[in-house]
């Protein structure tokens, strides 16, 4: 689903992908690890489209990040094709980004509706059912505002899902909340993962990541410094970098 070769991208003299390779079959869970300023994120960015690639391979589902291949001819996406391929990827970030000024339910609506073209009453029938699923559909009338972080982060996911993606991206989802809140929401992610998601997960949730992860993946300094089976990784990693990060996050 996911095809990395040699991913480059710098900001200014910054070189902040220096070559990734990895690999995200379809139905996998890959769970990103490492420091501060590895390029986490921005590998996030770029597989969303949120972030141009300026080196190697990057692909989504067989389809080139940014370009779309005509022949053997490649040509730059416009705005609205990207518009279109980035609806096939749902994102959660770290802050909760939910429209302030709508309920739970208009957030988890309002995509499909507007973007979609979903009827509005289909789509709030779908949204009551994704509220359900991530354990808030008694809060469907709520505001962001009166509901908790992990709340409005399961709010976030239930969003992202209404547009029915082929992927999910995750960027330490859980790193704001309160530690009592966390639980919830890795519960939604771990259900959704056994129902099948495709899932590229930033998170120092080890327990997450060894328990979900189909493949842990450690970051360095722009590249991939190891990667493999969570249980082999995060347990018995191989490389002494990965050892003093572990060292550190447990
Ligand atoms: P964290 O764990 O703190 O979230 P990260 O691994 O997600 O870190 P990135 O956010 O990908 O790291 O950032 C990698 C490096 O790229 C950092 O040094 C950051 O300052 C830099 N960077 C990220 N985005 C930009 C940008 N738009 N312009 C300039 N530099 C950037
Ligand atoms: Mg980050």
């Amino acid at each position: 689903m996911v095809r990395a070769e040699g991913v480059r991208k710098h900001f200014g003299k910054l070189e902040v992908l220096q070559g990734i390779d990895l690999t995200v079959e379809r139905g996998q869970v890959c769970c990103l690890l490492g420091p501060s300023g590895s390029g986490k994120s921005t590998f996030l960015r770029c597989i969303n489209h949120l972030e141009k690639v300026d080196g190697g391979k990057l692909t989504v589902d067989g389809e080139l990040v940014g370009y779309r291949q005509h022949g053997d001819k490649l040509h730059e996406l416009r705005e609205r094709e990207v518009a279109e391929r980035r609806r096939d990827i749902g994102m959660v970030f770290q802050r909760f980004n939910l429209f302030p000024h709508m309920t739970a339910l208009d957030n988890v609506t309002e995509a499909p509706v507007k973007v979609g073209g979903v009827p509005r009453a289909e789509a709030r029938e779908q949204a009551r059912h994704l509220l359900d699923q991530v354990g808030l559909g008694d809060r469907a009338g709520h505001y962001p505002a009166q509901l908790s972080g992990g709340q409005q982060q399961r709010v976030a996911i239930a969003r992202a899902l209404a547009m029915k993606p082929k992927l999910m991206l995750f960027d330490e989802p859980t790193s704001a909340l309160d530690p009592e809140l966390v639980g919830d929401v890795l519960d939604v992610m771990r259900r959704l993962a056994a129902d099948g998601m495709t899932m590229v997960v930033v998170t120092h949730e080890i327990g997450f990541a060894r328990e979900v992860g189909d493949t842990a993946v450690f970051m360095d300094q722009g590249v991939v410094v190891e990667a493999g089976d969570p249980r082999q990784v995060l347990v018995d990693p191989e490389q002494e970098r990965t050892r003093a990060f572990l060292s550190k996050v447990l």
